[in-house]
């Protein structure tokens, strides 16, 4: 066995703790801490040069008691099916913690867009749907965009999908562009969601945004709407960081003042890197990658990667930090959180923080069924609601039964997917 660092038998292992605390049944546990079905396949592809190259395709759908199995497509080099199949247990429980009636699924092909011409990548995206356009639909499973891939990947996909099985099906996917079956708000779901956690979280301690200060990790789709929220709600965040291409390493942007949004966006790579030269002319202060961690600040918004406040990083959190938000995925090493939960810092954990995203999917994907599209505001306030109810059923377990606050949010999760097992007499 590799030494390498294994999601999915980290995506187990978090599984069986819970199992354990739950005191699940076997068959359950057998269930829940394995992918339902998997489909491995070959997508070959005529490249622009005339010469064929046959690339590997996945799709898992980890568990689809509680709706179809919902998920992003990844184009990634690196792509493994483990990574896959973690992803798609996250998904489960990103969806039943929010409560929408979905289930978990992730797909993925190992490719290096960099490398591919346009053309090149709509031939792999219709070829991946030809080979899985029996197992993925608006009422099995739903795919979406993820690492490398977007709304025009989307689009190609559902084209396919409707050429082979004749007629219009919106539903099949989500991500797709505003105006070809796309949801309003989409894109600032992530973060604004994150934000809607914080100001119930803040609450709960007496406190609110207007006034506090923030500091987040990353300056991409997630950090930039988070911060742009938090601080419409008049609290300040004082610095964001984000990779440099050129020199290959992050840095911080601090301006005690609070960071201004558009200014940033408009001095950052479509990647969000922000331009370091262009980011001193407007008076930020560039600080090393990690500096983001040790702000006095109340609440930290780690939204760029995984692995970020880890054994080497927790103790350089400064005492003030009352709140972390996870908007990035996995940012917290197990060694880490042993630290957090010591110190008594509220956690609002990764697939409740950053669940805005998903929950924005499954609105575009009732949408495109009814096919009729709703205002932006309407969906913000659809999505507020959701993730206030979602945050404050952590809240109460976690409280009344003194569970740390990702624990209480799996609890619930697994919980809910283990009754709908049962109710489904599959346990
Ligand atoms: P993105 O690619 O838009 O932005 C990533 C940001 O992180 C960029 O600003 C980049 O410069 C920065 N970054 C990269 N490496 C860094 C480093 N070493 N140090 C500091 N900054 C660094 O990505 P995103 O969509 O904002 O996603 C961020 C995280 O949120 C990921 O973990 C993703 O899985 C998760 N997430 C995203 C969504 C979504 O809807 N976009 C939903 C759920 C979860």
């Amino acid at each position: 066995m590799s030494k390498t660092f294994n999601a999915f038998q980290m995506a187990q292992q978090q599984f069986d703790q819970v199992a354990d605390l739950l005191d699940l049944d076997h068959g359950t546990r057998e269930l829940l801490r394995n992918p339902m079905r998997e489909f491995h396949f070959l997508i070959p592809v005529r490249m622009d040069d005339g010469s064929v190259q046959v690339f590997r395709g996945f799709r898992v759908q980890h568990n689809d008691a509680r709706g179809p199995s919902k998920g992003g497509i990844r184009f990634h080099p690196h792509e493994t099916v483990d990574t896959v199949r973690a992803l798609a247990t996250w998904m489960t429980w990103k969806c039943a913690v929010v409560d929408i009636p979905l289930g978990g699924g992730k797909g993925g092909v190992i490719c290096d867009p960099h490398n591919l011409s346009l053309g090149e990548q709509e031939r792999i995206a219709r070829g991946w749907v030809r080979q899985i356009s029996k197992v993925i639909g608006p009422l099995k499973d739903v795919p979406a965009p993820d690492v490398m891939t977007n709304g025009q990947h989307m689009l190609w996909m559902m084209d396919e999908y409707e050429t082979i099985h004749g007629g219009h099906f919106p539903g099949l996917i989500t991500g797709k562009p505003v105006g070809m079956g796309g949801s309003l708000g989409r894109t600032e779901a992530t973060g604004y969601g994150v934000v809607y956690t914080i100001r119930e979280a803040l609450q709960t301690m007496g406190m609110e945004i207007k006034g506090s200060l923030a500091s987040a990790q990353g300056f991409g789709n997630v950090s930039q709407y988070a911060v742009e929220l938090f601080q419409e709600l008049g609290g300040t965040v004082v610095a964001v960081s984000s990779w440099d291409q050129h020199d290959q390493v992050a840095y911080t942007f601090r301006r005690m003042s609070g960071v201004n949004v558009a200014e940033l966006r408009s001095i950052s790579d479509r990647f969000g890197g922000i331009d370091k030269e262009k980011a001193a002319a407007l008076g930020y202060e560039r600080l090393e990658a990690n500096a983001w961690i040790e702000q006095e600040v109340d609440v930290l918004i780690p939204a760029a990667l995984e692995n970020q406040i880890n054994a080497d990083t927790v103790n350089r959190i400064h005492p003030r930090v009352k709140l972390i938000a996870e908007g990035a995925n996995g940012p917290t090493t197990p060694e880490a959180d042993e630290v957090i939960k010591a110190r008594g810092i509220y956690v609002i954990p990764d697939f409740l923080a950053n669940a805005g995203g998903v929950t924005c999917s499954y609105f575009e994907q009732v949408q495109s069924n009814m096919n009729y599209y709703w205002s932006r505001e309407e969906v913000l306030t659809k999505l507020d609601d959701k993730m206030t109810a979602a945050f404050q059923a952590v809240h109460a377990l976690s409280v009344e039964k003194e569970l740390y606050q990702r624990d209480a949010a799996y609890v619930i999760s697994i919980s809910r997917v283990a009754d709908a097992s049962k109710m489904r007499g599959w346990v």
